[in-house]
This record gives C-alpha cells, sequence and structure tokens, in this order.
C-alpha cells in the first residue's frame, strides 16, 4: 500500500513525542521536508501525494540520528536565521536566535545614521550574519572573515545560495591578532565570537558538546579571549565614529562593556534577548586625532 507524506509525517511525529521530543510536530515537519528535498511551505502542499520508499527510508534513517541525540539543523543540512535558510554543517554552529538581536541592532544603526556601511564580520562561520545584514541593507559591503576554511567554504556557499554575491566576501583571518594590511576600515564590526570560557564546555548540553565544532565555543579560560583581542588588534579597522557590536555570554557584558570603555570607545551600550539576557554589547570608536 503506497503511502503519502501525511502517513510518514504521522509516524514521525509520534516516534519524535513518545521519546520526549518537545516541538515534535514542527520538527517532524522540518525533518520530512529536508528528507523529500521540499520547502517545508512545498510539504505542505504535497501532504497528502503520495511518496516513494526512497523518502521513507531517508525520513527514518534522519529520525534515528534525531533520536540518538544529534541536532536537527545537522541532520536537515539546513537552518533558518532572519528569514533566510542557511546550510550547516558540523564545521559551522548551528545559528541561533539570540544572534539575530545583534542583526537587528545593527541594521537599525547603519540605516538611522545614513550609512552605506561597509560591515565585518568577524568570525564568521556559517555566514548567517554577513548574509542577514547584507540581504537587510542592499547597499551595504560586507566582508566575512573566520579562521576556519572549512567554515568559509560553508559561508561562501550561503553567500551563493542567497544570491548576495556582489555584496558579501569572505576572507580568511585569525580573530586573535592584527588584521590583514589589505583589509581596509569599516563602519561596523560584528562579532559573535567564540565565547564559553573552556571548563564550561563540558557542562553544555550534549546536543551542543558532542556534535559541535568546539572551536567555534572555546573563549578560553574566561571566556573573553576573544573580546580582548578582537578590542586589541581590530579597533585599528574601524573608521571614525565607526560602530562594534559584540554578542555575548549570559553574565558577561559587564565585563565586555568596561573593555571596551578602557579602549577609548564611548556610548558604551547594551541590547537584551527575548529571555531578558544581555545579549549584545555596543560601543562607538570616537577617533581623536
Ligand atoms: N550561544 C552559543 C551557545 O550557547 C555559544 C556561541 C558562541 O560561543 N559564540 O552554545
Amino acid at each position: 500500500m503506497p503511502k503519502t507524506y501525511n502517513d510518514i509525517y504521522f509516524a514521525v511525529r509520534s516516534r519524535l513525542r513518545d521519546n520526549g521530543v518537545e516541538a515534535f510536530g514542527l520538527e517532524a515537519r522540518i525533518l520530512l521536508a529536508a528528507a523529500a528535498g521540499k520547502t517545508t511551505e512545498q510539504l505542505m502542499c504535497d501532504m497528502y501525494l503520495y511518496t516513494s520508499s526512497e523518502i521513507e527510508e531517508k525520513a527514518m534513517s534522519m529520525l534515528e540520528r534525531r533520536l540518538a541525540g544529534e541536532p536537527l539543523a545537522y541532520i536537515a543540512g539546513s537552518w533558518e536565521f532572519y528569514g533566510l535558510p542557511i546550510t550547516v554543517t558540523p564545521d559551522v554552529l548551528i545559528p541561533r536566535m539570540d544572534t539575530e538581536i545583534m542583526v537587528a541592532a545593527a541594521v537599525e544603526a547603519v540605516k538611522q545614521f545614513g550609512m552605506k556601511g561597509r560591515i565585518l564580520d568577524l568570525c564568521c562561520g556559517s555566514g548567517c550574519i554577513a548574509c542577514a545584514v547584507a540581504s537587510e541593507l542592499p547597499a551595504a559591503r560586507v566582508v566575512a572573515a573566520d579562521i576556519s576554511s572549512a567554515a568559509l567554504e560553508v559561508c561562501r556557499k550561503n553567500i551563493k545560495d542567497n544570491r548576495l554575491t556582489s555584496r558579501i566576501i569572505t576572507m580568511h583571518a585569525d580573530a586573535t591578532t592584527w588584521p590583514p594590511m589589505s583589509i581596509g576600515s569599516f563602519d561596523v564590526i560584528l562579532s559573535n565570537p567564540p565565547y564559553i570560557p573552556s571548563r564550561e564546555l563540558i557542562e553544555l548540553d550534549c546536543s551542543v558538546r558532542d556534535y559541535e565544532p568546539l572551536n567555534a565555543l572555546d573563549g578560553g579560560e574566561d571566556g573573553l579571549d576573544f573580546y580582548r583581542a578582537i578590542i586589541k588588534y581590530w579597533t585599528i579597522a574601524l573608521r571614525p565614529n565607526g560602530l562594534i557590536m559584540f554578542e555575548v555570554g549570559e553574565g558577561q557584558a559587564d565585563d565586555v562593556k568596561r573593555m571596551l570603555l578602557r579602549a577609548g570607545y564611548v556610548s558604551v551600550d547594551s541590547r537584551f534577548d527575548t529571555l531578558g539576557i544581555e545579549r549584545v554589547v555596543i560601543g562607538k570608536w570616537k577617533n581623536e586625532f
């Protein structure tokens, strides 16, 4: 008896529910859409069509990976960020909703100051931040930089798939030392660097610890190594009145604000995420020369 997408959807959904997956309906939809090579919208339209045994087998093997604890984003290979589809592989972090706060703040600032905007996304990973700001700000020119060549490859795919090749270039760079001479200067530097204190890596949820790239999470002994280095080495790449924006971990905002003030930044401010955590720290570079 041939099965419809809906039959498989129900089978996947109930296995997820029985195994304690909270968002079982949503996850079943994303998983089945990925198995079928469709968007979730297409899947909804095709729900009562017959499917193939290949798609059923694929969905079931994806389901087993999910039940073994692998994050859905790596199984599906794609995750939504700021309304854009972002390819994810184990070489990059899965884009988090928290990070959308920084994108919103950057977009707002660029619009408010009437800047065209040359923007740097430092430690870009998948490039989700770079793609989101470039897609929101058609006049902006973005550089997406990372130390990981594997991440840059994923980033380039995301730039291409989101048709942003004319607005974003990628660059190999180490955030913990001086920028390459050729990099030029920026109106905005955005960074969601690794910020988990090394000894806390072991306490992370196993869906993060066992699957996500640890070099994208490990912020050194107190978790603040990258903020220190970026402020020290990358401030020279900011234009006068340029903005630096960091995503920070819970409880880190005050330390990062202090670092910015000590380095000569002004108008130091922050933004809260939906859980009320101070998540983004912003500073303005006031060039006195
Ligand atoms: N927010 C991520 C987490 O909770 C950490 C991201 C980072 O270190 N930049 O796992």
